[in-house]
Formats: C-alpha cells, sequence, structure tokens
C-alpha cells in the first residue's frame, strides 16, 4: 500500500530543534483510507470514509475530510488500495505459552503413521539440547494409518539414554520411554493418578508406554524448566505466529500446564518481549502461585495508586494499568469434562467412542466440591472463570455452581466463560443468559471434528452443537476460539470460515440452522471476543478512544464467497498504532 509523509514543517522544525526534542516529539497522526474500514460497530455492518490513529489510539472515524480536517497537514497517511481494515481480532481461548513452548519440540502434525513419527522424533535428538528431554506435539493416532501411540520401546529406539516424550494434538494422550518414566520415579509399581492412567503392558503392570490426562501431566510437570534464550523463543514465536494471523490480544487459558510457565511470563514481562496483549487464565492448581506473582509484578511496576487514577480506572477499563508490559492476569481455568469422544453428557453417546462399552456418558474431571469452592472464592472478585465444558452435563456443573455463588454474593458482572460449551440444552441457555455467562465455541468441533461429532453424539446434539444462532437470536454474545494448539494454528479467519459454513471434512453442512452470517462471525472475534475479556471500553470496535489495534486484510470477508474466508491473506497488523506483522516481511 502507499504511504506517503508530506510534512514539509516536520522537516524545518527538525532542522532548527535539537536532536533530543525532535525525537520527543509525539509521532504524527496515521490517516487510513481509500478501502473498506469496518468499524464492527452494531448488529449491522457500518463503514467509514477513514480512520485516525493518533498516539496509539483511535482518534477519529468518519468521512475523508473531516478526517483530514483533524490531523492537519501533518499525518502520515496510508492509502488502503482496496484492502479492508478491522480492529485487531481477539484471542478468547487459546494457549499461547503452551503453543509457544511446542514450537521449539518436534512438530508431530500430520504423522501418517508410528514409523514416520519415530523418524521425526529422531530429528529432534539431534537437534535438542544433549542434557534436555527430546519432546514431540501433535500426533493424531486416529488420523495414523496404524491408529495408535507408539510403545515404549519404540520410544527407546529414538534414544535410550535421553527422556523422550511425546504428547498428542489434545493435550490428553501421550507416551515415553524407559529413561523419562524412570528419571520421574514411575514404576510398575506406580499407581495411577485419580483421573489418568498408565498404560499397562498385557497381562501386568510393567509401563506399556502411552499415557492420559493426569498421568500424563505429571510426567509433564517434572520437565526440565525453559529459561534463557529457550524461553525468549516461546513467547517471541508465538507471537509472531499470533500476530501473522492478525490477533492483536494473545490468550494463554492454562498456565502452569508446565511448571516453568510463570517463570516465561514473568521473563516476558521483566524483558518486554511481548508485541502484542496477552491475557492470561491460571490453571486451577496454580492459582496461588499465579496471583502471588501477579502481585508481584503489580507491586514492582505498578506506581502507588493516587485518586485521580481510581476514578480514571472507574470508568475508563483501558486505562486501569491492568496490562503490564503488555500481560495481564485475568481469571483462572478449570476443566469439567474431557474431549469430543470423552464429553460429559445426561444422556449417553449414540455411539460409543472406540474402548468404551456399555451406556457410556462421558467423563467428569472434578468434583462439584471443586468447582463450587471456585466460585464461592472468585465470584465476587475481578478474576473470570473459565470452565472448559464439552457435553450438557458438565455445563450443569457449571451453572450450579454460579447458582450458589448468587445466592450468596449477588449478581455480579462476572462473566464467566464456557469453553467450548459445544453441546448445551436450551433451558441452560436460558440460565446463562440470568447469569451472564458467555460460551466461547470452538469451531473445530465442526472442521474437523463434525463427522465424528455426528457419528458420536447423533444428528440431534450434533445439528445443535455450537448454538451460534440460537444465541444471537436470544440477544446474547458468543465468541469463536482456536484453542491452539487444538487447532494447528491460531488461524482466526478460520473460525469465522467454518462458524459461517458449518461444513464438516466430508462435506456435509453440520446444523445448517447455527449458521450465522460472515459479520457474525467477524463480531465473534472482535466485538464480542472484547466483551468477553471484559476489555470492550479498548477494544473490539473502531471507536475513538479506544487502542489502534488493527488488522488489514486483502479482501473484505463479507464481500467474498463464505467458503473462502479462511483464505483471505492477513496484510498487516497494527498494536496501538505500531506494526507487528506484516506479510511478506
Ligand atoms: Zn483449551
Amino acid at each position: 500500500m502507499a504511504v506517503a509523509r508530506f510534512s514539509i514543517s516536520t522537516i524545518l522544525l527538525c532542522g532548527v530543534l535539537a536532536p533530543a526534542v525532535a525525537a520527543s516529539r509525539e509521532p504524527a497522526d496515521t490517516l487510513y483510507f481509500g478501502g473498506d474500514i469496518l468499524t464492527m460497530r452494531g448488529d449491522k455492518p457500518e463503514y467509514v470514509e477513514a480512520l485516525v490513529v493518533r498516539a496509539g489510539k483511535i482518534g477519529f472515524v468518519g468521512p475523508a475530510t473531516e478526517a483530514r480536517a483533524f490531523t492537519g497537514a501533518a499525518a502520515r497517511t496510508v492509502d488502503l488500495g482496496g484492502k479492508t481494515l478491522l480492529p485487531g481480532f481477539i484471542d478468547t481461548h487459546g494457549h499461547f505459552v503452551y503453543f509457544g513452548k511446542n514450537l521449539v519440540d518436534a512438530d508431530l502434525f500430520g504423522c501418517s503413521d508410528v514409523p514416520d513419527l519415530l523418524a521425526r522424533m529422531k530429528q529432534q535428538a539431534a537437534r535438542a539440547p544433549a542434557d534436555g528431554w527430546i519432546v514431540g506435539f501433535g500426533y493424531q493416532p486416529r488420523q495414523m494409518k496404524d491408529g495408535r501411540t507408539p510403545t515404549i520401546e519404540e520410544l527407546d529406539g529414538v534414544a535410550a539414554d535421553r527422556p523422550v516424550m511425546i504428547v498428542d494434538s489434545s493435550g490428553h494422550l501421550g507416551a515415553g520411554n524407559a529413561k523419562l518414566f524412570d528419571i520421574c520415579g514411575i514404576g510398575a509399581d506406580t499407581p495411577d493418578p485419580a483421573g489418568g492412567s498408565f498404560a499397562r503392558k498385557a497381562g501386568g503392570k510393567a509401563l506399556a508406554g502411552p499415557m492420559e490426562e493426569t498421568a500424563l501431566n505429571a510426567v509433564r510437570s517434572k520437565r526440565p524448566p525453559f529459561t534463557g534464550e529457550l524461553a525468549d523463543a516461546v513467547i517471541k514465536g508465538a507471537a509472531e505466529l499470533w500476530a501473522r494471523h492478525g490477533q492483536t490480544t494473545a490468550m494463554e487459558a492454562g498456565l502452569g500446564l508446565g511448571s516453568d510457565d510463570i517463570q516465561v511470563v514473568l521473563n516476558a514481562i521483566d524483558r518486554n518481549l511481548l508485541p502484542i496483549d496477552l491475557y492470561i487464565a491460571a490453571k486451577d492448581s496454580t492459582v496461588d502461585d499465579t496471583l502471588s506473582a501477579a502481585y508481584g509484578v503489580a507491586s514492582a511496576y505498578n506506581p502507588k495508586p493516587d485518586g485521580t487514577l481510581e476514578k480514571l480506572r472507574a470508568t475508563r477499563l483501558d486505562l486501569d494499568r491492568r496490562y503490564v508490559n503488555r500481560v495481564r492476569l485475568g481469571g483462572i481455568k478449570f476443566w469439567l469434562d474431557g474431549s469430543l469422544d470423552t464429553a460429559w453428557f445426561t444422556q449417553p453417546y449414540t455411539t460409543n467412542p472406540p474402548g468404551k462399552t456399555g451406556s457410556y456418558s462421558g467423563f467428569r474431571q472434578i468434583p462439584d466440591e471443586v468447582v463450587d469452592a471456585a466460585f464461592d472464592r472468585f465470584w465476587p472478585t475481578e478474576m473470570q472463570i473459565h470452565l472448559h465444558m464439552n457435553g450438557d452435563a458438565a455445563a450443569d456443573q457449571a451453572l450450579s455452581a454460579i447458582g450458589k455463588a448468587v445466592r450468596k454474593h449477588g449478581m455480579r458482572d462476572a462473566r464467566p466463560v464456557f469453553v467450548h460449551a459445544t453441546w448445551l440444552r436450551a433451558d441452560q441457555i436460558e440460565r446463562m443468559k440470568t447469569y451472564g455467562a458467555i460460551p466461547s465455541f470452538l469451531p473445530s468441533g465442526i472442521v474437523p471434528g463434525g463427522d465424528g461429532v455426528l457419528r458420536l453424539w447423533g444428528p440431534q446434539r450434533a445439528a445443535g452443537s455450537l448454538a451460534a444462532r440460537t444465541f444471537l437470536r436470544a440477544g446474547l454474545p458468543f465468541t469463536f476460539s482456536h484453542d491452539a494448539p487444538v487447532s494447528p494454528q491460531p488461524w482466526i479467519l478460520a473460525l469465522v470460515d467454518a462458524g459461517t459454513n458449518r461444513t464438516s471434512s466430508s462435506g456435509q453442512v453440520i446444523g445448517p440452522d447455527e449458521r450465522i452470517s460472515p459479520y457474525d462471525g467477524l463480531r465473534a472475534v472482535t466485538a464480542m471476543a472484547a466483551y468477553q475479556l471484559k476489555e470492550e471500553k479498548a477494544k473490539g470496535t473502531l471507536e475513538p478512544g479506544k487502542l489502534a489495534d488493527l488488522v488489514i486484510l486483502e479482501k473484505n470477508p463479507l464481500k467474498v464467497e463464505p467458503t473462502t474466508i479462511k483464505d483471505i491473506v492477513v496484510v498487516e497488523t497494527i498494536k496501538e498504532g505500531r506494526t507487528v506483522y506484516r506479510a511478506g516481511r
């Protein structure tokens, strides 16, 4: 796009001012024009001719002539050349830190079979530090020819004298070699932890290699910490990818899955590594450690509050200093059930998942008392509660806990997040409305998961899954999220595409009545996403006073064939007026 500076007066001024004074001047305004500028304000598309960025915020939106009057002659002007300018996309459920760590591990996505997986792990063994673990992430056993996780012996073949660990794309299943179990102190006599299991060899207790859920988490928590350049690489690598997909706000929805996560984020704060904002929800078991780290950061970085600041905070969330060097602790995360084949339902599966017999209705992660206690503690605070749930029994557990908290503490603007909320009953949606709960739908339940959902859950639950249109009709907010690395990339436009088309991998439309317009799909990753984060006063729409968090797309998602929305190129991502990603750079 054309960038012109027409500022003779600035050049003349610079000639007479001392360099130090010139450098401290506010940067000139930037005026965008010449393309579709979609504000995302309101339920119907609204376009404006021009937008002005001033000092990191949106200074003006409206007619081009007024924009020029607003800026004066010194502005930098950007001709969009027919491209589309939108609010920067907001990640409402992703795993930014976790993903960043995977970037330094072997990429096992798309492994065709066990030999392919083992070959990739041998390459990783050659490049990983000699004193570190050899880790690979992202294999999908059901999509592999042999349809299974490698054995302990096969992983010994990668390296017998160093720990080897693999984790599947869902993060719920993995496997290790003998050295790994050895250094973690796990053997044949180790009992399975509650909520997880170590696979055993037939007819005995000897470890077979694979492990699930809490057993896997126990092993992963023993991984040596990421420090120094490795810790920097986690944050920088993830930030580049998130910005590449147009996001100006990222989320880590489970800080503490790795024992060094807090240190990795503290390092990012201290070294000011983040070009985009990062909202953190602490994993349930690490919430106290995360809170004390956050208090440490707040007292180190925030000046003592005075009365003026307090008053500003009450009216302007963007001025409340919640972000410190682009990081804020926003909430806490609980897991109530499993994935699409272990979702916890009130009614049994239509077809049992492989290996399940009898009347199977899924998997409960934690007792009611734990969820109740969490709401009792956090409902009256600023900490948002995020609850992973796929089935309606899990939603019942959440709603019951919220009901108790409301009876005890009264109604609050708590905006609890129902993460995935893949299948909800109509009566549950009514209660979510009462409590202000917001679903963050995961459209990978349709692409690529839709055919599996249809088979396992039956046509009725599949058709009503991810009930975006039902929420719209009820006037309720919802968001779309990628849950990366559960989705292999933090790819926002693919979410809009999937929510608009609901076409599964085999080409079936799953639940045509729940399809929404591309505009509403975009709202789910901008305006409604900002609302979910309680940041709607600062983000989500193009309005004066909000942050200049912007994305420029090659084409307008509202003007292309809806099945091609995901293919639209992100041209540039801008965080508070500064370019943080540009295509082809
Ligand atoms: Zn997640």
